[in-house]
């Protein structure tokens, strides 16, 4: 399963990046997947931040 930011939804609260930071970063100033980790949606760490971002940017598919 892939996960992906949204960037139009974003709002760049920084928590996916503080919580997971082996899966997102930041880029200027709004959350993303670091390249490479696209594929961790399966992952109960990355399902878990997709539900709590504050946006929902946060794409499992
Ligand atoms: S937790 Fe959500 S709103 Fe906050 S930076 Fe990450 S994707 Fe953006």
């Amino acid at each position: 399963m892939r996960v992906s930011v949204d960037p139009e939804v974003c709002y760049g609260s920084g928590e996916c990046a503080h919580r997971v930071p082996s899966v997102f970063t930041a880029v200027d100033g709004l959350g993303a997947v670091i390249p490479g980790r696209e594929e961790t949606g399966g992952d109960p760490r990355v399902r878990d931040m997709a539900e709590r971002c504050p946006s929902q940017a946060i794409r499992l598919h």
